[in-house]
């Protein structure tokens, strides 16, 4: 039986925290932190994750501001509402909400967020700031991930992180936190052979292919920690799963996390967060 490592205990801890340190911030520094979601379009998904994060900053007490814009808005005038929330200096925290329209370069969006104001640690400052060890936004997911291990008390130095996925939103980040960690890292992908042969031999296990129940019993060692990023639909229940098969590997398992209620919770809280380091950065400048 593998504890089950709750992200939504962690999430609470941490948003209790933070809703306290607010008010003192807010004392000090006589405004309230401010976060701008920018929602293009109506994509359920985006939406539910658009109001889930105007929900957590309820909850914490960070002014949140949603812009929704038609799906036809041009990429011209995206730029121009982003390059107005640069120079307002009540904004500490910008946020496009992704996928874009097909017309509209996302590349282009993010890149044009300024990177003190970029919560999500999507813009290629602070995508290098991770990579070179440099202070900057480290991307809300991947952070969340780490969190979680610490919660846990997991060991990471020393340890076999094996990341199945290599995104620059999970994969990516999170090999690269764990290597800062010393854990020893290999990443795999679509192309990896012999994915389980390389499974088997990990200590951790982190999980972000996007696609159900993709990771089984046999695919992990006896007492692997094993953290589910995916957030994906289970075809025969319609319900949400994650890319671990829990009832199969959660008996083999030492630790392993549930969805939900594992990393989706942390990654607003770290987005939260990172809102807040935003904040503080701009109200000490
Ligand atoms: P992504 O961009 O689609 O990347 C998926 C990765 O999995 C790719 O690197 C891909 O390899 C790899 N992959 C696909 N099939 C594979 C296979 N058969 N064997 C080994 N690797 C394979 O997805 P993502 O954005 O990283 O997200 C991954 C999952 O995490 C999704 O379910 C997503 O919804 C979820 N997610 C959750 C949160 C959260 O807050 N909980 C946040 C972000 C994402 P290639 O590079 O070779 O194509």
């Amino acid at each position: 039986m593998a504890i089950v490592i709750s992200g939504k205990e962690l999430a609470t801890i941490r948003r209790n925290k933070m809703k306290e340190e607010v008010i003192e911030f807010a004392k000090k520094y006589s405004r309230l932190p401010h976060l701008v979601v920018i929602l293009v379009g109506d994509n359920p998904a985006s939406v539910s994750y658009v109001t889930g994060k105007g929900k957590a900053c309820e909850e914490i007490g960070i002014k949140n501001t949603t812009i929704k814009k038609p799906e036809n808005i041009t990429e011209k005038e995206l730029l121009e509402i982003i390059d107005e929330l640069n120079n307002d200096s009540t904004v500490d925290g910008i946020l496009v909400q992704l996928p874009l329209p097909k017309h509209i370069n996302p590349d282009l969006v993010i890149n044009s967020i300024t990177p003190a104001k970029d919560v999500d640690g999507f813009h290629p400052f602070n995508v290098a700031s991770l990579y070179l060890k440099q202070p900057g936004i480290v991307s809300c997911t991947p952070k969340g991930i780490i969190e979680v291990l610490d919660f846990a008390n997991i060991q990471i130095e020393g340890k076999h992180a094996v990341v199945i996925g290599r995104s620059n939103i999970v994969g990516m980040p999170v090999s690269k936190l764990l290597l800062d960690r010393n854990a020893t890292v290999t990443i795999c992908h679509s192309r990896t052979k012999n994915l389980a042969e390389i499974t088997k031999t990990a200590d951790i296990i982190i999980a972000a292919v996007g696609k159900a129940k993709f990771v089984k019993a046999d695919m992990v060692r006896d007492g692997a920690v094993v953290i589910d990023v995916g957030v994906n639909r289970d075809e025969t229940t319609g319900k949400l799963c994650g890319d671990v098969d829990f009832k199969d590997v959660e008996p083999k398992a030492s630790y392993i996390t549930k969805v939900p209620g594992g990393i989706g919770p942390m990654t607003i809280t770290c987005l939260m967060e990172n809102t807040l380091e935003c904040y503080l950065k701009h109200m000490e400048e």
